[in-house]
């Protein structure tokens, strides 16, 4: 374990061009589950698809409850030990991006540059009406919702609804295009915390691979891309990503 963070940070001093790949994985440790490890989120509620929310009132008050359920955690959440390494590591100048199918904004709340952040999946705490596209502050949502308003609706009538990649709404292209030049460019690409099941995020260290990048994953159990990747760590993002940036300083 010692030989492969040393590996991994002096490839990251090195590398120059650094881009960090974070799936639901990296915010386990801040008390946010995970999908698909069990009693992950997927087992306890079924997912309300784009096109119900958009036609169905009952559908958006479903919807909203599964999200308090759920999100209002996620809001609440502070960024752990990875997240923080991360934004070290960004300081030093050697972080170029963060590409994450999260969810959560924990890159954000640990001093991450929003620029250098590509979200795949959107946002939860960004509060979006379908129709103006407005943000609303998540502040007023929630005090909505807990004055029993469960379908929320924007002052132009349309319906408000947490800026996130629902099942069956396409993804954000530009994102998507963003995420792809960068790992395709990049000299280093790690991944933390993911399976790497989820496209077309599980296409990006395969471009980073093919484009001659130095390839590391730090995850807890397999992915797809083990046997193509150069370091394999079988450890906690926490603790692993806060040893390689200690490295990194020294
Ligand atoms: P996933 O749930 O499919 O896989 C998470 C992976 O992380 C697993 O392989 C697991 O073994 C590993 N893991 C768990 N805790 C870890 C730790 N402390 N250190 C290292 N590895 C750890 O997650 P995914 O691949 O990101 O995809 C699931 C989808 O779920 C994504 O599309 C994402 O949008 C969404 N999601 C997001 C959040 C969030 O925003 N925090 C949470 C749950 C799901």
């Amino acid at each position: 374990m010692k030989e492969k963070i040393s590996l991994i940070a002096q490839k990251i001093k090195q590398a120059g061009k650094n881009v960090v790949f974070t799936g639901a994985g990296i915010s386990t440790e801040s008390g946010i589950p995970d999908y698909r490890s069990q009693g992950g989120i997927w087992d306890k509620f079924r997912p309300v698809y784009f096109d119900e929310f958009m036609s169905s009132k009952d559908s958006r008050e479903e919807y909203w409850r599964r999200w308090v359920a759920l999100y209002q955690g996620i809001v609440e959440a502070q960024p752990n030990a990875a997240h923080m390494a991360l934004a070290r590591l960004e300081k030093m100048g050697l972080l170029q991006a963060v590409i994450t199918q999260n969810i959560d904004g924990l890159h954000q709340a640990s001093g991450l540059a929003e620029e250098n952040i590509i979200e795949l999946h959107g946002n939860t705490r960004r509060i979006r009406c379908m129709s103006c596209r407005r943000i609303t502050p998540i502040a007023d949502v929630q005090q909505r919702l807990a004055a029993g308003d469960m379908a929320p609706e924007c002052e132009c009538g349309g319906f408000l609804k947490p800026d996130t990649i629902s099942f069956g709404q396409a993804m954000p292209v530009a994102e998507v295009e963003k995420a792809a030049a960068l790992s395709q460019a990049c000299n280093f690409f790690l991944v933390v915390g993911s399976t790497l099941l989820v496209q077309p995020a599980a296409h990006m260290p395969i471009y980073a691979k093919n484009g001659g990048a130095f390839l590391a994953i730090i995850n807890l159990s397999d992915t797809p891309c083990d046997d193509m990747c150069n370091v394999l760590i079988r450890g906690k993002a926490g603790e692993v990503l806060k040893q390689i940036v200690n490295e990194v300083e020294r």
